[in-house]
């Protein structure tokens, strides 16, 4: 008895004989669900780094008030912050 090979569909299972009938089903039904996906993790991703980039400038201002900093040094640390508040401010806008 000889065995069929065939292709299943990884988003709803459905199975096809050869493989390019099924790039062609997935290409013509699920292609917008994998561009949403894509844009899903990519937003949850996003909000990730804007929390740790908060985190950062949280940490930059702490050590700003550390009394073993020189005024130079202070200066310095509150350019940095100013400058990554500056970038989360225009990413948040671009939203
Ligand atoms: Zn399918």
């Amino acid at each position: 008895m000889e065995e069929k090979k065939s292709y299943k569909c990884k988003y709803c299972g459905e199975e096809y004989e050869k493989p390019i009938l099924l790039a062609h089903h997935v290409r013509s039904k699920h292609k917008r669900a994998k561009k949403k996906e894509k844009k899903a993790a990519a937003a949850v991703m996003g909000a990730e780094q804007i929390n740790k980039t908060i985190e950062a400038v949280g940490i930059i201002k702490g050590l700003q008030v550390s009394p073993n900093l020189s005024e130079e040094e202070k200066k310095i640390l509150g350019d940095v912050s100013k400058r990554i508040e500056g970038l989360l401010v225009s990413i948040q806008k671009s939203k």
